[in-house]
């Protein structure tokens, strides 16, 4: 039996973030320098908008089997540490999903990764579309407060809808709304209907996972009147409904009952 492998790493993470305790949930932009002997490595990489890069948490405990997701909710309990993708495990190998800007030289300029400057890193890899599981079953990892559910669902949001528009915006609001009601969004109980704009449709079935059918979660109907989304889960139904035509600075200021009406029954 192998008891020891012996990894080079490739090349190195530079950026000015180097508190790990306050990585954002979605990570910073990055740039990583690939080592000389490697470079040659990098040919054609840029053809790929996203890449998995594989690095060393090199200040990450090792001797951790068992922790709480202490970023999203430190109140909930205690996972195995590879049920989890906290960063203090017994081989601190990350894995990170990171979106590629460009490729200049040995330099790769990402966004969204979640490695602090000087992580050493030891493999990059394209992300293909066959790595998609679009509605997989995972734990509900409920964020700690509004403001942490509202970051989670936004990520989902763009990583789907790759546009900051202003529907988009309109989408996470009333996602949030909808999770203080039932709870996991992406729950495969949890139905959605959506009468509005494709961009509407499209961030709310990135944010709910919810397919037309197997099982039957999802339907849309375009319309050019005030949005309006309808949520069902275990006969309650909870429809909200935008009550003014808003701006992006709107959407995100005004409080829940300024913005739609809420209906429960
Ligand atoms: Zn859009």
């Amino acid at each position: 039996m192998m008891d020891k492998i012996v990894i080079k790493p490739v090349g190195i993470v530079i950026s000015d973030f180097e508190d790990t305790g306050n990585m954002p949930l979605g990570g910073t932009p990055a740039v990583i320098e690939i080592y000389p002997e490697y470079t040659e490595a990098l040919h054609g990489l840029e053809e790929n908008s996203h890449v998995w890069i594989i690095a060393w948490f090199h200040q990450a405990p090792r001797d951790l089997l068992k922790t709480s997701p202490k970023k999203v909710n430190p109140d909930l309990p205690e996972y195995g540490v590879f049920a989890l993708r906290a960063y203090g495990r017994p081989n601190p190998v990350a894995m990170c999903l990171a979106e590629l800007e460009k490729v200049e030289d040995s330099r790769l300029y990402v966004k969204g990764l979640d490695a602090i400057g000087g992580t050493p890193v030891i493999d990059i890899k394209p992300y293909y579309e066959n790595d998609i599981v679009f509605s997989p079953d995972t734990p509900y990892i409920k964020g700690k407060n509004r403001e942490v559910r509202q970051g989670l669902i936004m990520r989902h949001a763009l990583f789907h809808h790759r546009e900051e528009c202003l529907d988009l915006y309109l989408a996470v609001r009333m996602a949030v709304i909808a999770e203080e009601y039932f709870g996991k969004v992406m729950s495969d109980r949890l139905g959605i209907s959506v009468f509005g704009s494709g961009c509407l449709g499209d961030c709310l079935q990135g944010i709910t996972r919810a397919r037309l059918s197997n099982p039957p979660r999802f339907s849309f109907l375009k319309q050019d009147r005030l949005p309006r989304t309808i949520w069902t889960l275990e006969g309650k139904t909870l429809t909200i409904t935008q009550k003014l035509e808003c701006g992006a600075e709107e959407i995100n200021r005004l409080s829940d009952d300024e913005l739609f009406e809420v209906q429960f029954q």
